[in-house]
């Protein structure tokens, strides 16, 4: 496994990270059991950095999670988790600084840790940008001051809540999701003014929050009906070739020399293990253009939040 260092924090952050949303049964039933060992495989096989929130199945997630980490030292991983985000309506944001802070003790609890090394604002594009500038961000600022947490980040899909909040703040990392992968790459764009500012850069979902696997897209999915036939036809494309397009999306993923971390959740072990092997490879370079083909001149984005950012 590369680690990779993330910003000018000092960690190093191995370049596959595991994310926990499907813990909380995001995409689908899970075993508990299944979960835990899914972590436990994930740290044996040399990640080192988990990412969390209590919005993933509404705190089911970190709390499967805590079980999975309370035989495991704390020195062994890098665990991030976020406040702000508690459901999928407006109604369930909360980014004031009175709910961050109890967010974060409550966090603590469920994952039975007695600090967390990042934390997050979740998808503060939801919020009031004025009320995370004045209110929230300052508070991640309190918090690290105070010791309750090492490092400040906020997350989102819009890229340009990242610019506008790079600009006032100095962040530790961002992490965004769907943003560099095989359908969409505009995450690009704002890679140089991260890379000047010494921004961590935390890439989220390599296959498009399911879209680019073989069991397809949860209901639940934001993208353009034609975004997801454009990745129904890819999938089927790779079948055809006896190619498992995960392996294909992980590797185009993970391959950015700026990009610290891309993090892959799943709550199966043996998927954990297959991601591991693929991410030591990389992935054929006309393979991967004919498949960014399958979505040219498609909708590939989606709203998010305020559509004023
Ligand atoms: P993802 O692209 O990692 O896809 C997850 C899906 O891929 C699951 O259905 C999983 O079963 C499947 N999968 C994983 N490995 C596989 C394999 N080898 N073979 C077949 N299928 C496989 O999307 P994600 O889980 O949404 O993103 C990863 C993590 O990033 C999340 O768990 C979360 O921690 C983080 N994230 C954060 C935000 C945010 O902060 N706003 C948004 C999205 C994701």
């Amino acid at each position: 496994m590369e680690y990779n260092a993330l910003g000018k924090t000092g960690l190093k952050l191995s370049k596959l990270s595991y994310g926990a949303s499907p813990l909380g049964g995001v995409f689908r039933n899970i075993s508990e059991q299944d979960g835990i060992k899914t972590v436990h495989t994930a740290l044996d096989l040399g990640i080192n950095h988990i990412d969390v929130s209590p919005y993933y199945g509404l705190t089911v997630a970190e709390t499967v999670l805590g079980k999975a980490l309370k035989t495991v030292p704390r020195d062994k991983y890098i665990l991030s988790t976020k406040a702000g985000r508690y459901g999928s309506d407006f109604a369930d944001f909360d980014f004031s600084a009175k709910r961050i802070r109890k967010s974060l003790d409550e966090s603590l609890s469920r994952l039975q840790v007695d600090g967390v090394d990042i934390l997050y604002l979740h998808d503060i594009e939801f919020g009031n940008l004025q009320q995370v500038f004045d209110e929230s961000i300052p508070c991640l600022m309190d918090l690290k001051k105070e010791g309750k947490v090492r490092y400040i980040g906020v997350t989102g899909y819009p890229i340009k809540i990242f610019a506008e909040t790079i600009k006032q703040f100095d962040i530790d990392c961002i992490l965004t999701y769907c943003r560099y992968a095989l359908h969409d790459t505009a995450l690009e764009t704002l890679i140089p003014e991260l890379d000047i500012k010494g921004v961590g850069i935390i890439n989220a979902s390599p296959t498009a929050m399911g879209v680019l696997t073989s069991r397809g897209a949860p209901e639940w999915h934001p993208a353009h009906k034609d975004m997801l036939a454009a990745g129904a036809k890819a999938v089927e494309y790779c079948k055809q070739k006896g190619i498992d397009i995960t392996q294909v999306a992980l590797q185009f993923a993970i391959d950015h020399p700026s990009i610290t971390s891309t993090l892959v959740g799943t709550a199966n072990p043996a998927n954990i293990e297959k991601n591991v092997k693929w991410a030591q490879s990389k992935a054929d370079p006309e393979l991967i253009a004919t498949l960014r083909g399958f979505f040219d001149g498609i909708p590939n984005t989606w709203p998010s939040g305020h559509a004023k950012y």
